[in-house]
């Protein structure tokens, strides 16, 4: 068996070249994207040229054929320069691609794959303002009506929710059969009833946009409904239990962009007559925090890797999200500290990192949820 983190030559060339676009396209924009809360659109078609929105989509829809482990790597070379690109390809990949290449019927494939391979965003809505963790106690509503289904609700905190064309909803059918009449539904931008609402002034990440969905008897095909009727739970489930492996990577990344920034600062800036990083205190923490971030890493790889053997990865899914964003938070607080007075400011680039790490701790699942996932895998 290779070494957890070796690559094959295919895996290593592909992260190389997602780190060199994020290192040439990306790093020059992060500052004004950040600035302005909104992403540079010239981006989203390089994204595209990349490759890297449509990485598991097979060669027959024009995707690449490439893995889950594959997208792992885009997202943490991303996040590694920009974790607001990192979530955007994410969420692409990881969640909705995913979710219709696992549940979609050969039609619904042959109808979005191609788009989504060359144009196409994805968002995935599943949270409303009173239903976060609890997320099967949504109120948004669907109904049979002439023939097509219609949707009446709204959903909150929506990544991708500007510039994203086609939605994953997920609304009940029948209330009174609880979590069971929950259906994922396919809805485009473009179907009456839908609009994009409020979007969120953020903390970190802002250069994703998160915004809310509003459904005013959104009309929807009956042949857009992703896997049966009633069974929405299990592609909510499934999906983001896959979903959070990709947050792991995210939150790598960043950590590692942040270490990356400290060693080079801790080697420059000199006090006392010599470079900071000459200091056996700073060498110390910097040791600890790359040890910190090769355990993620590790953690992030295994269950991707299980993922895509097939093997069960629920525990190590939800212990790599957990552990990661934990990491993330650490290594961007170290690395602000290491800049002294120069991290507190936006000419650097670890206040942002710090800022951003936050929400591997928030979505996906909460931290506690994640513990809930490991100890009910623990203790039956
Ligand atoms: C930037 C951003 C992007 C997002 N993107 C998306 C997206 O694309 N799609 C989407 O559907 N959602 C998205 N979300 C929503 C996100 O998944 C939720 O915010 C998250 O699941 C938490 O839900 P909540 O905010 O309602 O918090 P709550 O569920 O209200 O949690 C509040 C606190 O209570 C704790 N808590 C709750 N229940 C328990 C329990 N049983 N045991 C112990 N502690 C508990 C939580 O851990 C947390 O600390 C996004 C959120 C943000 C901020």
């Amino acid at each position: 068996m290779p070494p957890l983190t070796t690559l094959t030559d295919d895996e290593r060339l592909f992260r190389d070249s997602v780190y060199e676009f994020a290192d040439r396209e990306i790093r020059p924009l992060v500052r004004d994207m950040d600035e302005h809360a909104k992403l540079a659109p010239a981006l989203i078609d390089k994204l595209f040229a990349l490759g890297v929105m449509g990485i598991e989509i097979p060669d027959s829809y024009g995707g690449g054929g490439a893995t889950f482990f594959h997208s792992v790597l885009a997202v943490e070379a991303l996040s590694r320069v920009d974790p607001s690109i990192g979530v955007m390809v994410d969420v692409q990949n990881t969640l909705v691609i995913n979710a219709l290449l696992r549940w979609g019927n050969e039609e619904i494939k042959s109808r979005y794959l191609p788009k989504m391979a060359s144009s196409l965003i994805g968002g995935y809505a599943l949270s409303e303002a009173g239903s976060g963790s609890d997320a099967f106690a949504l109120t948004t509503r669907a109904r049979e009506c002439d023939g097509e289904w219609r949707l009446t609700g709204r959903k909150l905190w929506i990544t991708n929710g500007n510039e994203a064309g086609l939605f994953i909803v997920f609304a009940n059918i029948d209330p009174e059969a609880g979590y069971r009449g929950i259906t994922a539904f396919l809805v485009e931008r473009g179907f009456a009833g839908f609009s994009v609402g409020k979007k969120e002034d953020k903390l970190g990440i802002r250069a994703s946009s998160t915004c809310e969905l509003l459904f005013e008897d959104c009309r929807v095909p009956k042949a857009n409904v992703l896997g049966e009727v009633g069974k929405g739970y299990k592609v909510a489930i499934e999906t983001l239990n896959e979903g959070r492996i990709g947050i792991g990577a995210q939150m790598v990344g960043l950590a590692q962009g942040a270490l990356d920034a400290a060693i080079h600062y801790t080697k420059e800036r000199k006090q006392f007559g010599k470079a900071i990083a000459d200091f056996q205190g700073v060498q110390f923490q910097i040791a600890r925090a790359a040890t910190d971030v090769e355990a993620a890493r590790l953690m992030v790889y295994n269950a991707a890797r299980l993922r895509d053997a097939g093997a069960p990865f629920l525990k190590e899914a939800a212990m790599c999200k957990i552990f990661s964003s934990e990491v993330a938070e650490r290594v961007s607080s170290l690395a602000v500290n290491l800049f002294g007075g120069y991290g507190f400011v936006k000419d650097y680039p670890v206040e942002k990192f710090f800022r951003d790490a936050k929400i591997g701790q928030i979505y996906e699942g909460t931290s506690n949820l994640q513990l809930q996932t490991i100890a009910k895998q623990l203790l039956g």
